[in-house]
């Protein structure tokens, strides 16, 4: 068996055109939706993380403002532009860039944003109406993966879903998600003991850790769906080889490059799973899609008073 891969970059393609034509139905009406994203220090992935939003804004028809600060802002500092980002009635979504650095408290920053302008959903009232089963802004990656296995045909409801990942921003509100959907949900973490096991009862496994290749095969009941959220920057060569064998053409693209971008599932899951979704291409692109959704749907609120 050979999983069917569930395009990411196609589905996003596909909901960023939706989006930016309602982006221009709304700028011609009444104001193109906007994003503050703002960046503290000098993370390079962070850096890229942002430089790929800003982009998708221009793609999306969202007009963006990027503001970048120094490593040594203070808190109080970010705290006041968070206040005037809030005021602006041209920003309809703010987005901090996470992490932050360590003189900055980041769950007092998350907090100080406007619950109508947190279009990344880490708001504790937004989180807080997700677990009430009365969503407002969902988190952007737990919502993309949802439309990933909506997309791929993946029936949810009286699915037996397993996600590995207990996070707040992605495997605790994707869990919601999948129980509001009628999915049977077991929430897996660093401390679940036979975690092979539990996983193999999955239709729908989701594997949102950070640990490259942590899922192989003995993990998957033949034909689930593995939506792997994972993204690791590999560096080393023996975790690189364990994952793919001589010859395979990502093997050549870490010799070449000297580090390649791997997900949390083994390569191998390939001949087990029914569906997959893959690293690079699979949930990335619709992480960033649905920071689109939600600022269009900040402005139309914003706009609909
Ligand atoms: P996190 O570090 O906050 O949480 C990791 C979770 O994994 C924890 O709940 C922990 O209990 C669990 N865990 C750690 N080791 C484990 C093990 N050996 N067995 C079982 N569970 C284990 O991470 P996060 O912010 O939720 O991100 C998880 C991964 O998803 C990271 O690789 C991150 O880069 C990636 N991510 C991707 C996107 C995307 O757009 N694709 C978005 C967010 C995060």
């Amino acid at each position: 068996m050979t999983a069917q891969l569930i395009d990411g970059i196609a589905l996003s393609k596909h909901l960023r055109a939706e989006v930016a034509a309602r982006a221009a139905v709304l700028a011609e009406r009444a104001t193109p939706p906007g994003l503050a994203v703002v960046l503290v220090g000098e993370d390079p992935a962070s850096a890229v993380y942002v430089r790929n939003k800003v982009r998708a804004c221009a793609e999306a028809g969202v007009r963006s403002v990027f503001e970048e600060y120094d490593a040594d802002l203070t808190e109080a500092s970010l705290l006041a532009r968070i206040d005037a980002l809030n005021a602006d009635p041209a920003i309809h979504g703010i987005l901090v860039q996470l992490p932050l650095p360590k003189q900055v408290r980041a769950d007092k920053v998350l907090e100080s944003v406007a619950p109508a302008k947190d279009v990344d959903g880490f708001h504790e009232s937004n989180l807080g109406a997700l677990l009430a089963g009365r969503p407002r802004m969902v988190p952007c990656t737990p919502a993309g993966v949802m439309r990933l296995l909506d997309h791929a045909g993946v029936t949810i409801a009286g699915a037996h879903a397993v996600v590995i990942g207990r996070s707040n921003i992605v495997g605790k509100p994707l869990s919601l998600l999948l129980l509001q959907r009628d999915a049977t949900v077991t929430i897996c973490h660093s401390k679940t003991p036979n975690l092979a096991e539990v996983c193999r009862m999955a239709d729908i496994l989701v594997a949102a850790v950070g640990r490259p290749g942590l899922v192989t095969r003995d993990f998957v009941k033949p034909g689930a769906a593995v939506v792997d959220v994972g993204i690791n920057r590999v560096t080393d060569a023996s975790v690189a080889s364990r994952l793919y064998p001589a010859g395979h053409k990502r093997l050549a693209l870490f010799q070449s490059k000297g580090s390649i971008l791997v997900g949390d599932v083994h390569p191998e899951v390939e001949h087990v799973a029914g569906a997959l979704t893959p690293v690079p291409g699979g949930v990335g692109p619709l992480t960033i899609t649905m920071l689109m959704a939600n600022t269009l749907k900040a402005a139309r609120e914003r706009v609909a008073g």
